[in-house]
């Protein structure tokens, strides 16, 4: 499930040129017994199967054996804190990671207890298993990292880095399907082209996403001096630019 992530792509082109390293841990090869059981039934009865804590402990006492004391370690779960932007660039500056994955029922409370220091929810709704959670997460940290995506811009422009949704985008043709793209990305008038975009960026995010702006929906007085803010900040760097 893992492994097309760690070859393809933007994780599989930071994987080869040795900007991240992302080991994966069978539970199976941390078992003692001829079937090499990591799930058992469930004290107390009912439906299912539960990971065993020993594989987990083991894996994870391997790993700091091989690999030195983890930053941090964490268990993939539909009851932790939702991944957030904020918290994905605060993983993306540590330097060692490990990401626990349930499976069946979930897994025995004690690694909650006891061995993970947090536990991250990609969403509210449950998957099967962890490995597609912790390959969201291996995702997006890793084009956080410094040097994984080509134009460090790309990164610090979009959706959430600013608190906003990204604006929209648009490219050749210039007329499509009777959809026209905005005459002002067209104009090659960049302080016009970056007001746009902004204040389309708050319109997307005041319609798609409130919760964002912190305080609920803006009021028109508030965009509106967002936006002159913006624009008198634009034209500040364009007169900088011009002198440089
Ligand atoms: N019984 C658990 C519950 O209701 O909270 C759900 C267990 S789920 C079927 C099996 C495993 O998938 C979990 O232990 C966790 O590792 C992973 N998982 C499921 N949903 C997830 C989510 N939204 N975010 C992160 N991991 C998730």
């Amino acid at each position: 499930m893992i492994q097309s992530l760690l070859t393809d792509g933007v994780v599989g082109r930071a994987v080869s040129s040795g900007l991240i390293r992302v080991g994966v841990h069978d539970l199976r090869d941390f078992t003692d017994d001829r079937h090499r059981s990591v799930d058992d039934v469930p004290y107390g009865g009912g439906p299912g199967m539960v990971l065993k804590p020993e594989p987990f402990f083991r894996a994870v006492a391997a790993i700091r054996r091989e690999h030195g004391e983890p930053d941090v370690v964490a268990l993939m779960s539909p009851q932790g804190r939702v991944l957030r932007h904020e918290q994905a660039s605060a993983l993306s500056g540590r330097s060692h990671v490990v990401l626990l994955c349930g499976r069946y029922e979930g897994v025995d409370e004690r690694i909650h207890l006891a061995l993970a220091t947090e536990e991250i929810s990609i969403g509210d709704y449950v998957l099967s298993g962890g490995e597609l959670a912790a390959a969201v997460v291996v995702d997006t940290v890793a084009r956080l990292v410094p040097g994984v995506v080509g134009d460090a811009k790309s990164v610090e422009q979009e959706s959430f880095v600013d608190g906003l949704l990204d604006h929209p985008h648009y490219t050749r043709p210039p007329v499509f399907d009777g959809y026209e793209v905005p005459e002002v990305l067209r104009s090659g008038h960049h302080v016009e082209i970056q007001r746009w975009r902004r204040r389309e960026a708050l319109r997307r995010t005041q319609a798609r996403r409130p919760d964002l702006l912190g305080q609920g929906p803006l009021d028109a007085r508030r965009w509106s001096s967002k936006l002159k803010d913006e624009a008198s900040r634009s034209s500040d760097r364009e007169q900088a630019d011009e002198c440089d």
